[in-house]
């Protein structure tokens, strides 16, 4: 009988890229029944550190991420935007 997929495992792995001061989280995720591992969909393969990419074979994506206050969050950003509308 085909698996359901019904329960996961997920991994998150942080990689620290050396002499570049930046952060990666890398995830993966598997079905805790058969094992399969669930594919990341609408990412491009690739690394980058200011966004999102998958490995080639699509289990484990790859976020960019940053210590708090080293980069404007997503508010702070669409602040910054408004403004930048208004002027
Ligand atoms: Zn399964």
């Amino acid at each position: 009988m085909a698996c359901k997929h019904e329960d996961f495992k997920a991994t998150v792995s942080v990689a620290r890229i050396k002499n570049k001061g930046r952060f990666m989280a890398e995830i993966s995720i598997v079905c805790t029944h058969c094992g399969v591992p669930m594919q990341f969909m609408g990412l491009e393969p690739g690394l980058n550190y200011d966004g999102a990419t998958v490995n080639l074979d699509g289990f484990k994506a790859r976020i960019g991420i940053h210590p708090r206050g080293e980069r404007p969050n997503p508010l702070q950003k669409l602040a910054g935007y408004s403004i930048r509308n208004h002027n």
